[in-house]
């Protein structure tokens, strides 16, 4: 947690700032504001964030570790919907499954293997997306975008589970106009698997861009964002 001094009101003006900035990149590529769905991610903040953001109209919350999700959810329960977007490991499957409104993360059949599984236990769906590394980066977690298609014929095999659409992370930069590249292979990705039919899989969420590159990542075609250092300040 940062020692800077709390104030709700500056969070509240950072969601309409970064509302402002979706609607102007929305409309470069045809898309309703409403259509972006902003996920505020509090990691390494404390639930008083959560509630600023659900106060100032954030509905959806995200948390990268299953242990500190676990710890906001325990206090907080249904406020929001809770989203797991950081790699998770199956070991940590069952402490967010039924809790968890979309796992954002799904990269290896092991751990959707597992999260079917612990679904099926719950007489449950759980809705995940399928994370790519569309930047090639080494250090960077995902499947290979040559190999979603594959992989998406696999994992449609798990019936506990719904595949919603897809997740990048775009390499680091500080020049937002980099990233483009990758967004835009990342959105014909999805257009293009979007016209197949694969069991339990429909291309509806495809989920890009975080505080340094999401207006480059809502102009080409992101309709989900991940917001933290943006709306909750350094961490
Ligand atoms: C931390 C995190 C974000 C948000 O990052 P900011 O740069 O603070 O907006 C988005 N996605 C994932 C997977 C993260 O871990």
């Amino acid at each position: 947690m940062s020692g800077n001094i709390f104030s709700g009101d500056i969070i509240y003006e950072k969601i309409m700032s970064v509302r402002a900035h979706i609607a102007k990149a929305a409309s470069v590529y045809g898309r309703k504001p409403e259509e972006v769905k902003i996920i505020a991610v509090t990691k390494n903040f404390g639930t008083r964030e959560v509630l600023a953001a659900v106060s100032a109209g954030i509905e959806d919350i995200g948390e990268n570790k299953a242990q500190e999700f676990e710890n906001k959810y325990a206090v907080l329960g249904g406020i929001c919907r809770w989203h797991m977007i950081g790699h998770l490991q199956t070991n940590k499957v069952k402490q967010v499954v039924g809790k968890v409104a979309l796992i954002h993360s799904a990269d290896t059949i092991k751990l959707i293997a597992e999260i079917d599984r612990q679904s099926r236990k719950l007489g449950i769906v759980t809705e995940v997306l399928v994370q790519v590394n569309a930047s090639g980066e080494e250090t960077k977690t995902g499947i290979n975008p040559e190999g979603v298609y594959e992989f998406l014929l696999k994992a449609g095999n798990y019936d506990s589970i719904r595949i919603k659409g897809l997740m990048t992370m775009a390499q680091y930069t500080v020049v937002s106009e980099e990233t483009r590249p990758v967004f835009r292979k990342m959105n014909k990705i999805f257009v293009d698997i979007g016209k197949e039919k694969i069991d339990n899989v429909s291309m509806e969420i495809l989920s890009m861009g975080m505080s340094n590159d999401y207006e480059t990542a809502v102009e080409e075609g992101s309709n989900m964002v991940r917001i933290g250092t943006a709306i909750f300040g350094a961490r």
